[in-house]
């Protein structure tokens, strides 16, 4: 019998709701217990696919092909499962496929409506995820902070899920917030109490309170949530901010969390073993020499925007025993000639990215990067803007780009395959998901992988063209890694450098804490050997 925990957030939102659902996940897998973990998010769009970095952070890609929400991130890291498309439902889906049932006729004579076959469908959904996944406890995280209109069938939805499934079967977490006033140096409860009145309103009676809060919460706080929001003592978890989010793990084993979860819901569990998660997190805490990366692009005042990439950038680092220092940088701010940035990193990433805006820049990364001979790392965007400065600069291509940029380029080294080129949807429809790739022997990408093919997750509409294959190849660039058929460049490198790798996938969503990606680990080895005066480094050029 599935058990499920549903976690909901009140007061106000980017409490950190997406980190406690994984950091459960994480303490009930360090006792053995197969978990899986959903999230509910209520928008009425299909997926985050087309949602600006701004509306949504990064869109994190499964790796059956879904564009998801940046908390799949978190699970996949935190729990160290690869998670499909059912666990991300959206509004936007459940609607769809409702009204698709009802224009089949699957309800005929029946007025469609949101009790019950808004909420059947999202149990369905959450079901789904128990199915498919075999996992003895289900996490699911419910987007959006209680009392937000679109939220309330999902709510709605779980509060049936109780009934349907038997009380020692379901546990609900409130994740909260306390705000500090700081002229009467307190935290208020207030809020707390009304989100929770809130969910009770619904029929929801939370059983763990986890209370976060920028300053230690004392006993008296803790009795008073207890009291008002008729939860156990030991079931209202301060949540006080942490060095690093994967500590969280830790804090909540502290207070005893994982054995509350195990009692309540009356799991079979091993003792848990946080042992290597705890030496992981000791080792992001103590304090290394910095290895110090330049991040390159156009929502860097939005860092959720490269969430995976800045993530996987510290798990590489760690390996070498230093910390990743990230230097944000503008690539508008770059593209106006202002490189003089460039010359305090070791290393330069440009991630991935789309559309014009900042573009130019990190060609002019790409460029300092190749020119100076600093370790570069280029992911999606950042391979296409390595390859249209090689043609424009080694090539000699004046006009060299992407037709994504520019589709009268005289030299469209970057273009659509012949399939992409007659969609006319926008939604769901670039090249997703996991796709293998052949590393060729002998090239620095073979090297890092240390092995002969990989499978990575990609999301993108524009690919290396091969009609410029050979000239490239001639002057210098390596297509170190191919789909099967060779027929794509998925990894390109150039010769006559440290380090300078591209890929056309995205290796930070498969980078864990404790398991870092080879490509991440091998750039940051790289770049730790980069003096910090702009040019040079003491490694060897192939
Ligand atoms: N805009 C480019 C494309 O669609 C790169 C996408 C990306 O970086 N994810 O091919």
């Amino acid at each position: 019998m599935t058990k499920y925990i549903f976690v909901t957030g009140g007061v106000v939102s980017s409490v950190g709701k997406g980190i406690s659902a994984a950091s459960l996940g994480r303490i009930l897998k360090s006792r053995s217990i197969p978990v899986s973990v959903q999230k509910l998010d209520p928008y009425l769009n299909v997926d985050p696919g087309t949602m600006s970095p701004y509306q949504h952070g990064e869109v994190f890609v499964t790796k059956d092909g879904a564009e998801t929400d940046l908390d799949l991130g978190h699970y996949e890291r935190f729990i160290g499962t690869e998670l499909t498309q059912d666990s991300n439902v959206t509004s936007g889906q459940v609607y769809a496929s409702v009204i698709a049932q009802e224009r089949r006729g699957d309800f005929l004579g029946g007025t469609i409506q949101v009790v019950p076959h808004v909420t059947n469908d999202i149990k369905r959904r959450i079901r789904q995820v128990a199915k498919i996944s075999g996992a003895d406890v289900v996490i699911i995280e419910v987007g959006g902070t209680v009392g937000d209109i679109e939220g309330q069938p999902f709510l709605e939805a779980i509060r049936q899920m109780r009934k349907d499934e038997g009380r020692d079967n379901v546990l609900y977490i409130h994740v909260t917030f306390l705000p500090y006033i700081s002229a009467t140096n307190e935290l208020k409860t207030k809020p707390t109490q009304h989100s929770v009145n809130e969910l009770r309103r619904i029929g929801i009676q939370p059983d763990v309170i986890l209370c976060r809060s920028d300053k230690e919460i004392s006993e008296g706080v803790k009795d008073k949530i207890s009291l008002f929001c008729d939860v156990s003592k030991e079931a209202v978890i301060p949540l006080v901010n942490s060095e690093t989010i994967y500590e969280v793990p830790l804090l909540l084993e502290e207070y005893n969390l994982g054995n509350f979860i195990v009692d309540h819901l009356r799991l079979k569990a091993k003792e848990s073993n946080l042992d290597s998660w705890r030496k992981m997190v000791q080792g992001l805490k103590t304090s290394k020499e910095p290895v110090i990366i330049g991040l390159i692009g156009k929502y860097v005042e939005l860092q959720d925007a490269y969430y995976s990439v800045r993530e996987a950038l510290y798990h590489a680092a760690l390996i070498h025993n230093r910390e990743a220092q990230i230097q944000w940088l503008s690539s508008e701010e770059l593209q106006e000639g202002h490189t003089t940035k460039l010359e305090q990193v070791q290393g330069i990433i440009v991630p991935g990215g789309f559309g014009y805006r900042g573009i130019e820049g990190m060609i002019e990364s790409a460029k300092f990067a190749r020119e100076k001979k600093i370790p570069y790392l280029g992911i999606c965007l950042g391979m296409q803007t390595m390859i249209i400065e090689f043609a424009r600069h080694v090539l000699h291509a004046h006009g060299a780009n992407s037709t994504e940029f520019d589709c009268n380029t005289p030299y469209p080294v970057i273009d659509l395959l012949p399939k992409q080129r007659n969609i006319n949807q926008k939604g769901g429809t670039m090249r997703l998901g996991t796709y293998p790739c052949h590393l060729v022997t002998g090239t620095k990408a073979a090297h890092a992988y240390g092995c002969s093919t990989t499978h990575e997750r990609h999301r993108h509409r524009f690919e290396f063209n091969n009609d410029f294959r050979q000239p490239l190849e001639q002057a210098g660039v390596i297509a170190s890694g191919l789909s099967p058929n060779g027929a794509l460049v998925e990894i390109a490198e150039l010769k006559n450098h440290p380090w300078m790798v591209a890929c056309q996938f995205h290796p930070e969503f498969k980078s864990r804490p404790d398991s870092p990606h080879p490509l991440f680990t091998s750039f940051i080895g790289a770049a730790k050997e980069t003096l910090v005066t702009g040019a040079q480094t003491s490694l060897p050029i192939s």
